[in-house]
C-alpha cells in the first residue's frame, strides 16, 4: 500500500501550500507558484481529470453521505478487480473503517482505495450533488475518508462553465470561457504530473482551482457551448500555459509574472482592455478601519499605507505600510478579497480608515470575464476574444 500512502503525503503537502495563499471570492486569485509552461503530448481524446472534493479534501472524517441512484460497481483502485455489483447505494454508505477497509453500504472491503462506478452516468451523488464519472475513496494514513471525482474532461469543463461565469452572458462568451477553463485545467493536470501527485488528484473543486460542483450548474446551454469548443485549447510557443482569467480587469490587464511565479510571455503579458467599463466592479470605493489592516498585515502601525509602486497598468505592484512591503495581490489577499475588491485602487487616509477607490475585480491578470461579455455584444466571435485577451496565443483542437 505504500503507492497511495506516499500519494496522500504528498497530497497533504500540496495542500498546505495551497491553503496558506487562503480562499478568494473568484478563481485566479489565489494561485499556488506555476513553473512555467507544459509541453503538449499524447492527448488522443479527452482526459480523466481527478477532481478532489475540496469538504473531504484534506479528509474532515472518516464517512460521506455517497448514494447511486441505480447500479454500480465497487473495484479495487489497486488491481482493477470487481469487488462488489450492487442495485443501489443508499445515502451515507461510505466510511473509513478502523482496519484501514472502506465500507460501501453495508459492504466492508479490506481495501484503502477503490471505485465506486455507477453503471448509469450522473447518477453518484455525494452529499447533495450529483457528479458524473465514478468517485474515488481513499482512505488517508490517519485513517480518514478523502473522495476524488474521476470525469472526463469536457464533463467537468461543463460542470465548470456556469460556476466561473453566468450562463445568461452571450455565447462568444461563454465559448471563450469554456477554451480558457480547459486550457487552465490541462495545464493543473499537467503540473500534477509533474508534481507526481496526479495519480491521486490533479484540481481542486473550489477556487484554488476552477469551481465544480458536479452537474449543478451543467445546463443544456452549458453542455453545448462546451461540445462548440471539444478539445480546443490555448498555447503558446506549442506549450499549454496557465491560461488566467478574473472577473473585471478595471482598464487594463497585467502581465502574470509581476504576481505570479511564471515567466513572462506574450499571451500573459497584460493590454488594456476597453471593453469592462459597464460592469459593476468598473469603478467602487470601499473604507477599511486601519485597525483591521495592521491586523491582517500583522503591523503595528499602517498610517503611512501607500502604493510604492505601479504596474505599467493600472494596479498597484507594491504597497508600504509600516517599514514593510507587500506586492499588491498579496497586500489584497492580506487584507481580504472580499473586502478589497482588486489591487487596482488609490489610497486616501481618513482618520481612523482608509478609503481605496479603485476599478476592476480579481488580480487582473488574462482574460477580464465581463470584457468577454462587452466584446461579444459588440459582434465579436470567441476566437477574436480570445486572441486580445491572451495575444499571439494559439488556438489548437487537441483532440
Ligand atoms: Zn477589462
Amino acid at each position: 500500500m505504500s503507492k497511495p500512502a506516499v500519494g496522500f503525503l504528498k497530497a497533504t503537502f500540496q495542500l498546505a501550500c495551497l491553503g496558506a495563499l487562503g480562499l478568494s471570492l473568484y478563481s485566479c486569485t489565489t494561485r499556488p507558484p506555476e513553473r512555467g509552461r507544459a509541453t503538449i503530448q499524447g492527448i488522443q481524446g479527452p482526459p480523466v481529470v481527478r477532481v478532489a472534493l475540496g469538504k473531504y479534501f484534506p479528509a474532515a472524517g472518516n464517512t460521506a453521505p455517497v448514494a447511486v441512484e441505480g447500479e454500480y460497481r465497487v473495484v479495487s483502485a489497486r488491481s482493477g478487480a470487481q469487488l462488489h455489483h450492487g442495485t443501489a447505494l443508499a445515502a451515507g454508505a461510505v466510511a473509513a473503517d478502523r482496519a484501514g477497509g472502506i465500507a460501501v453500504g453495508v459492504h466492508r472491503f479490506p481495501e484503502r482505495d477503490l471505485r465506486i462506478v455507477p453503471v448509469f452516468d450522473g447518477t453518484l451523488k455525494v452529499g447533495d450533488r450529483f457528479y458524473r464519472g465514478t468517485l474515488r475513496a481513499v482512505v488517508s494514513d490517519e485513517g480518514r475518508l478523502l473522495l476524488v471525482n474521476e470525469v472526463p474532461l469536457e464533463s467537468y469543463i461543463a460542470g465548470v462553465l456556469g460556476a466561473e461565469m453566468p450562463l445568461d452572458y452571450p455565447r462568444a462568451a461563454l465559448e471563450a470561457q469554456a477554451v480558457a477553463a480547459r486550457t487552465y485545467a490541462l495545464f493543473e493536470m499537467r503540473r500534477a504530473d509533474q508534481d507526481g501527485r496526479s495519480e491521486l488528484w490533479h484540481v481542486l473543486d473550489d477556487t484554488r482551482s476552477q469551481v465544480y460542483s458536479g452537474t449543478l450548474r451543467e445546463t443544456e446551454k452549458a453542455r453545448t457551448v462546451v461540445q462548440a469548443t471539444r478539445g480546443v485549447a490555448l498555447l503558446s510557443g506549442g506549450r499549454l500555459f496557465c491560461a488566467y482569467f478574473h472577473s473585471t480587469c478595471g482598464g487594463h490587464t497585467e502581465a502574470a509574472d509581476l504576481f505570479f511565479d511564471v515567466p513572462r510571455m506574450s499571451p500573459l503579458a497584460g493590454r488594456p482592455c476597453e471593453y469592462c467599463g459597464k460592469g459593476k466592479w468598473s469603478n467602487w470605493e470601499v473604507e477599511i478601519p486601519k485597525k483591521d489592516i495592521a491586523a491582517k498585515l500583522g503591523v503595528k502601525d499602517v498610517s503611512g499605507l501607500r502604493i510604492s509602486q505601479k504596474t505599467e497598468g493600472i494596479h498597484a505592484l507594491k504597497v508600504e505600510a509600516g517599514g514593510q512591503s507587500w506586492n499588491g495581490l498579496a497586500f489584497r489577499l492580506a487584507v481580504g478579497p472580499d473586502r478589497l475588491p482588486s489591487t487596482a485602487f488609490d489610497v486616501e487616509d481618513r482618520g481612523a480608515n482608509f478609503a481605496f477607490r479603485g476599478r476592476g475585480y480579481g488580480h487582473g491578470v488574462g482574460m477580464c470575464q465581463v470584457g468577454t461579455k462587452g466584446m461579444a455584444e459588440l459582434g465579436y466571435d470567441s476566437t477574436e476574444i480570445l486572441r486580445f485577451y491572451y495575444p499571439s496565443a494559439e488556438l489548437l483542437r487537441l483532440y
